[in-house]
């Protein structure tokens, strides 16, 4: 698994990507082509009652074996640079509404802004930031004894942050869509697509979804560590 390299720079979201700046490293890695397995519609209803058509795709050849899937929302052939966010699996966020992260409304933020632009969600099997369900609840406990995120991911002897986004620069390949506008407060992520020869024409900024109990975690984020990056996340009210 690469390790991403990591600076200290912090975002300006309204910024285009300038991965070369972001990464040290103009070069980009050749990739193993992924090829297109099946797609098949799937009509979506949020728990908030906004409902979209998305087209899922799966995948042959990723380059982790894992049964990452591509959501095609609100026809990305329209338009020459599709929207698309990389999603990470929260089990605890996606599906179950957990106010500990802020998952489920981003997740629920994509869906809508995708489906209004044209582009692709890439649903990404690396629930905890890559370490796994039972790491990141091992982790929420350590919290709870007031650790944060990153402290308690190194008390478990864990990156704070294992996602690699090879098998997402393969997908997008796959569909064509090299050249994309990416939605995310991460820079980092538009880094590592740009070392995989995905052209990120610009980063669209996202809404941050504050409630008490994410609070904490959301700040750490914005902080940063000496390990992160800052996000240059503005904490706005929820359902903002
Ligand atoms: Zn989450």
């Amino acid at each position: 698994m690469p390790s991403p390299q990591r600076t200290t720079r912090l975002a300006d979201s309204a910024a285009p990507a300038r991965p070369a700046a972001l990464t040290g490293s103009a070069a980009a890695r050749p990739l193993p082509p992924a090829r297109i397995r099946t797609t098949v519609r799937v009509p979506l209803r949020f728990g908030d009652g906004y409902r979209v058509d998305a087209d899922f795709t799966t995948f042959h050849d990723l380059a982790d074996g894992a049964e990452h899937l591509a959501l095609a929302i609100g026809d990305p052939q329209r338009t020459a640079t599709p929207l698309v966010r990389l999603h990470s699996e929260c089990l605890t966020g996606d599906v179950f509404g957990s106010a500990r992260c802020d998952c489920g409304p981003q997740l629920r933020e994509a869906a809508e802004r995708i489906a209004e632009h044209g582009g692709y969600l890439l649903y990404l099997r690396q629930e905890g930031r890559g370490i796994g369900l039972y790491n990141k609840l091992d982790a929420y406990a350590l919290q709870d004894g007031g650790l944060d995120t990153y402290a308690a991911n190194a008390a478990l002897g864990l990156p704070e942050d294992a996602r690699d986004y090879t098998a997402a620069g393969q997908m997008l390949h796959a569909l064509g869509a090299d050249r994309i506008d990416l939605l995310s407060n991460n820079p980092d992520k538009a880094a590592q697509l740009a070392a995989l020869g995905v052209d990120v024409r610009r980063r669209v900024p996202t809404g941050v979804h504050a409630s008490p109990s994410n609070l904490h975690y959301l700040r750490t984020k914005a902080t940063g560590t000496p390990l992160t990056l800052g996000h240059g996340l503005q904490l706005l009210p929820e359902g903002a």
